[in-house]
């Protein structure tokens, strides 16, 4: 991946992370910054320099680690090693939190965040799913910072209960060796290659995904699939139904027999309409008036009739093309 600049806290190179980035993107500028959370000349481009604001790395440190209650395939969210992205979805979530500012940053300290997690998988009582990838996508960052091949050998020997990220990328090569005891649940979110195209800028294909799966699965990861966001574009039945058809061709019989699913459809925002329309002026408005609600200043979701005649489509071909796989839940 090529970068433009690393804007980063001097007090970063104290830690082993941040001092290997600086070896291995030694030849980029390197801006000392006072804090990730509030660089000026970030704040003051227009929305049209989104993407390339996305071709910088800004590297810190992680100062809040705030556990929030979770209640779908996690017990608790993790505040983990990083946050934003270099990909581009139109609906990324992230937006929602960090508006144009949603580009990559790399939480140096990773030795404390994660004694803190071993120590509290430990004391809980009872064994916990700990949600580690709800703030970017660790697989991409690992490619930059090996995280997960820090994480998960440790995670397996000395934590209690799992780890789970979700994903939109298929680079998991290095993680199939990993000693991994099967604490840790790869999840990976799929949606129709079109939509991948227009929408999912910067991710991996969907056949790559599924080869990632299937990898993962061989390598004894507990693996599901996010069919998410579900984008209720012109032609979205066809779509979906052809998405169903290629999981069922595409995975292994392991990968089928074992996946579960997560199902949730899209939001959208008035802060990502305005970011998309002057950063992707000819790429498609995911906001349609007539099936979503909330016409203000903020956040659009798909009308409760819409979202029902959805559920029961998905369900429905899910059923006929997938057979029994379970369903943890449609949001
Ligand atoms: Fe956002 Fe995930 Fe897309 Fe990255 S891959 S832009 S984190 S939705």
């Amino acid at each position: 991946m090529k970068f433009d600049a690393v804007y980063y806290e001097p007090d970063s190179l104290n830690y082993p992370l941040g001092k290997q980035l600086k070896e291995n993107y030694g030849s980029l500028p390197w801006i000392a910054i006072e804090n990730h959370n509030a660089i000026q000349e970030m704040r003051e481009k227009p929305n049209a320099e989104f993407a390339r604001m996305k071709r910088n790395l800004i590297v810190g440190t992680r100062k809040t680690h705030k556990y929030t209650e979770n209640h779908k395939v996690s017990d608790y969210l993790v505040p983990y090693t990083s946050s934003g992205c270099t990909a581009m979805c139109l609906y990324c979530y992230l937006v929602c939190n960090y508006n144009k500012c949603a580009y990559l940053r790399l939480f140096v300290n990773r030795e404390q965040m994660l004694d803190r997690l071993i120590k509290r998988s430990k004391t809980a009582g009872r064994e916990l799913t700990f949600e580690i990838g709800s703030n970017s996508d660790l697989v991409l960052e690992n490619t930059i910072t090996e995280n997960l091949l820090y994480t998960i050998p440790r995670f397996a020997k000395e934590g209690s209960g799992r780890l789970t990220f979700p994903t939109k990328f298929h680079m998991v090569d290095s993680l199939l060796d990993l000693p991994h005891e099967g604490k840790v649940i790869f999840r990976m979110s799929v949606n129709p290659q079109p939509l991948i195209k227009r929408v999912e800028l910067g991710t991996s294909d969907l056949k790559q995904r599924i080869t990632a799966v299937n990898n993962m699965c061989q390598a004894g990861y507990p693996c599901g699939i996010l069919i998410a966001p579900v984008i209720l574009c012109e032609n979205w039945k066809e779509l979906y139904t052809e998405l169903f058809e290629e999981l069922k061709e595409g995975l292994t019989e392991k990968a089928r027999s074992q996946l579960f699913l997560e199902i949730i459809l899209m939001t959208y925002s008035y802060v990502h309409r305005a970011i998309n329309g002057e950063a992707f002026p000819g790429l498609p408005d995911l906001y349609d008036k007539e099936m979503m609600t909330g016409r203000g200043r903020g956040r659009y979701c798909y009308r409760i009739e819409e979202r029902d005649k959805a559920e029961s489509y998905l369900r429905t071909e899910i059923k006929r093309i997938l057979g029994d796989v379970p369903i943890l839940y449609i949001s």
